[in-house]
């Protein structure tokens, strides 16, 4: 880009316990989305710093002003719309039921009558949880980070989690995690990056058009080749 830059330096909200989005590897953030915040930025000209929390400290932190923009894996949802402004969606996910590897038992949410499931908490994992809790009549322990949702699936204290598809398939093709996905996919969302509503309208411009610019120049396919191969 040939902007020349506002002059500010934006917070971003990240999640790095969410390969192969973000995460911290050899005291450096990477995945996905840092380098798709990173590029958007450079491509716009405005300065970023990022700030890592768990996934359901990032609205609140919005909200107090203590955080410009998030990108963390997170899913456009009507619910968060109410808060947050999101960008044009930037990568296909949606949900899936993960059970531990080699459990015959668990093959549908019809059989989680009276079995755990795991979540993390402030996600659409947890949202979808609550909301099909008493059709399904299972338990829900929430967590707060990925890693230790799938520990207690793997350590027998849950039966089942629910996390993004390519989250967990990642993870489980990366870590050697003794997991397994259940069925198709429980619902299709998209990742949006997002600012705090109604305030940042000329910064969500900037990352729309720097996101729009990646598209077209290939550097939005060479980051997701990156990460995922195929
Ligand atoms: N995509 C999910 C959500 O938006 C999970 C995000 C995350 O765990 N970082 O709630």
């Amino acid at each position: 880009g040939s902007s020349s830059g506002d002059g500010e330096v934006y917070k971003v909200g990240i999640d790095v316990t969410y390969p192969p989005f973000e995460y911290q590897e050899d005291g450096e953030y990477k995945g996905i989305d840092i380098d798709l915040i990173n590029a958007i930025a450079e491509d716009q000209g405005f300065e970023i710093e990022l700030e890592a929390m768990d996934f359901s400290g990032i609205i609140p932190a919005m909200e107090a002003g203590q955080l410009d923009i998030a990108i963390a894996g997170m899913s456009i949802t009507e619910e968060r719309k109410k808060t947050v402004d999101f960008s044009e969606p930037y990568f296909e996910a949606g949900l899936s039921l993960v059970v531990e590897e080699g459990n015959t038992e668990i093959t549908a949410l019809d059989d989680l009558e009276g079995k755990t499931v795991v979540v993390k908490s402030g996600t659409t994992g947890a949202d979808f949880a609550e909301e099909n809790q008493d059709q399904y009549g299972f338990d829900i322990v929430q967590v707060n980070d990925s890693p230790s949702m799938f520990q207690e699936v793997s350590n027998g204290s849950a039966d089942a989690l629910i996390e993004d598809y390519p989250v967990i398939s990642y993870a489980i093709a990366q870590s050697n995690l003794d997991l397994e996905v259940v069925g198709d996919r429980l619902n299709g969302d998209h990742y949006g990056i997002a600012v705090l509503k109604g305030e940042y309208d000329e910064l969500l411009a900037k990352i729309n058009d720097g996101l729009a610019n990646l598209k077209e120049n290939g550097t939005y396919d060479d980051i997701i080749s990156t990460y995922l191969s195929d």
